[in-house]
């Protein structure tokens, strides 16, 4: 049966997957440096499931929600981790896996020069917003 949802509703998840979609490079130049050393790798299968809020964003948008192996503990490995990283776009993923910065990538934002933090800091926010907008 399809799935009719208020125009709000859609616009608002239209809207993060374009913000999602514009600051995932920038995300990136702080991971790259970080994540491949990490001695304690968040992407864990507990963190790599999506909430209601994700399932509404990607209902909205018409697209596909991965499924989850139920089968996997949630302390393991995360089904999506591949060798270099998500296989899936950042506007794919769990929201959380995009608004969770540990303290090694704080530190690295905090090093990098104002301006890029700041606008990614400001992206970030609005990127809250919409998902804190998100109803069914
Ligand atoms: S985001 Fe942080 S905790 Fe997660 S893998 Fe990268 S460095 Fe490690
Ligand atoms: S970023 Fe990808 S691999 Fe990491 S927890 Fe999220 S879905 Fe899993």
């Amino acid at each position: 049966m399809p799935l009719f949802l208020p125009d709000a509703t859609a616009e608002t998840a239209k809207r993060l997957q374009q913000l999602l979609m514009v600051s995932s490079p920038s995300i990136e130049d702080y991971t790259r440096d970080a994540c491949p050393h990490c001695p304690d790798v968040c992407c864990l299968q507990k963190h790599g499931c999506y909430r209601e809020r994700d399932i509404i964003y990607l209902n909205a948008l018409g697209a596909v929600v991965p499924i989850i192996d139920l089968a996997r503990p949630p302390d393991s490995r995360c089904q999506f981790l591949g060798e270099r990283g998500c296989i899936h776009p950042r506007w794919l993923r769990p929201f959380k896996c995009t608004w969770y910065f540990c303290d090694p990538l704080i530190r690295a934002m905090a090093e990098r020069p104002g301006r890029s933090t700041r606008q990614l800091t400001a992206v970030m926010e609005e990127m809250i917003r919409l998902y804190d907008a998100l109803k069914g």
